[in-house]
């Protein structure tokens, strides 16, 4: 069960809070897409998002890195507030690799410029050690030799392997994927859950929003539920996917398992 938050909550300023967020609102007109969600995602912590379509997931990753702004309540990365209105908005997101859906490749770049232009560009780091970072993660999800393709000349599981390994090329402390599997052939799926698994064996902090509920049994430390813009339900997989106590989990997973 999600704790109930108080709204004036404040972060604990523990080194291994990565995530916090207090007390979240979103509404768009008149709609209220978010209903109040707080949570916490510690270092080195997987946690995967379940929810049925339209329950807010996507919204909540936005506004964990300010793409969408809350209504109300307040975000912590690492312990500083990027909702605060003096945020340094870009130093903070800096820390946060995110990898969507569509995987949002530059098509004219190449799979090795694709993962050096935001380190040349945004840390100004220098062309041929930027290279070199690239190119240790691209051999890490399995494209060391592909990167001087394009991306239209690369499967789809290819360009999520690449999106991938462009978030980690700006050494971020943690990332964020919105469903980086929905878009990709049946067949493609696998490789791209292997590389996450082995990325989440090597501790690196993970919001996952998910409907692959295998790869979310095992691989993620913790499991969020929500539905209509509430979590519903949170906790250890085997828990929240294999004894789910809220019926309106229990009609979800029957849907999707
Ligand atoms: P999920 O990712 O769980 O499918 P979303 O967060 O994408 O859900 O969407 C939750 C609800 O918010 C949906 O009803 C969606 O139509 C609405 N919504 C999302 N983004 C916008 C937007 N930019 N403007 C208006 N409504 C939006
Ligand atoms: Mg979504």
């Amino acid at each position: 069960m999600s704790q109930t938050p108080t709204t004036d909550a404040i972060p604990t300023g523990r080194r291994e809070d990565e995530i916090q967020v207090y007390d979240l609102h979103k509404s768009f007109g008149e709609r209220e897409v978010l209903k109040g969600i707080s949570l916490t995602v510690h270092q080195g912590e997987v946690v995967c998002v379940i929810g049925p379509s339209g329950s807010g997931k996507s919204t909540l990753l936005r506004c964990v890195n300010l793409l969408e702004v809350p209504t109300s309540g307040r975000v912590f990365i690492m312990n500083e507030e990027i909702t605060d209105l003096d945020a340094d908005v870009d130093a903070i997101r800096s820390q946060m690799g995110m990898v969507f859906q569509q995987f949002n490749l530059f098509p004219h770049l190449t799979v090795l410029e694709n993962c050096t232009i935001g380190q040349t560009v945004v840390k100004k780091i220098d062309k041929a050690q930027a290279e070199n970072i690239a190119q240790g993660y691209l051999e890490q999800v399995g494209l060391g030799d592909r990167g001087s393709a394009y991306p239209a000349q690369l499967s789809g599981g290819q360009q999520q392997r690449v999106a991938i390994a462009r978030a980690l090329s700006m050494d971020v402390e943690m990332v964020l994927f919105d469903e980086p599997t929905s878009a990709l052939d049946p067949e493609l799926v696998g490789d791209v859950l292997g590389v996450m698994r082995a990325l989440a064996q090597e501790g690196m902090t993970m919001m996952v929003v998910t409907h692959e509920m295998a790869f979310a049994r095992e691989v993620a430390d913790r499991v969020i539920f929500m539905d209509d813009g509430v979590i519903v339900e949170e906790g250890h997989p085997d828990l929240v996917i294999g004894n789910p106590q809220h019926e309106r989990t229990r009609a979800f997973l029957q849907r999707v398992l």
